[in-house]
């Protein structure tokens, strides 16, 4: 999508701090982080809010949350726990038109989300 942010910083025409892809989803650094890590994790495929599914994005949306684990995995905190947010729309705060996961670990989290 032209206008889509992070469909730039999956063509590498704005600059993320990549830390997982395969060839499903790529998943980047937040630039404003809410707790020690702060990743977002999108599908390659330009999606623009969770209302957008459809049948064949199943595994594209499995492969999200399989690259969540796996990430908790890899940097040591998924048995102290952490957090996964999808924003939809303005109820929900999403800003940026192109669906991520949040993924925040590393520091205690609160409920409810304001
Ligand atoms: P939303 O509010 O749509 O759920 O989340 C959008 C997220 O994208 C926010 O946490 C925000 O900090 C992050 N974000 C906004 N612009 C950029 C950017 O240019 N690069 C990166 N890496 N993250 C961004
Ligand atoms: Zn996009």
């Amino acid at each position: 999508m032209g206008d889509c942010l992070f469909c730039k910083i999956r063509d590498g025409e704005i600059p993320g701090e990549i830390v997982y892809e395969n060839e499903h989803v790529m998943a980047f650094n937040d630039i404003n982080p809410t707790a020690p890590t702060h990743i977002l994790i999108i599908p390659k495929e330009h999606i623009s809010t969770l209302n957008d599914l459809e049948d064949n994005h199943k595994q594209t949306v499995g492969e999200i949350f399989i690259a969540a684990k796996q990430i908790a995995a890899e940097r040591g905190f998924a048995e102290s726990g952490y957090r996964t947010v999808f924003n939809c729309n303005g109820h929900g705060q999403q800003t940026v038109f192109h669906i991520h996961l949040h993924l925040i670990g590393e520091r205690q989290m609160t409920w409810p989300p304001g």
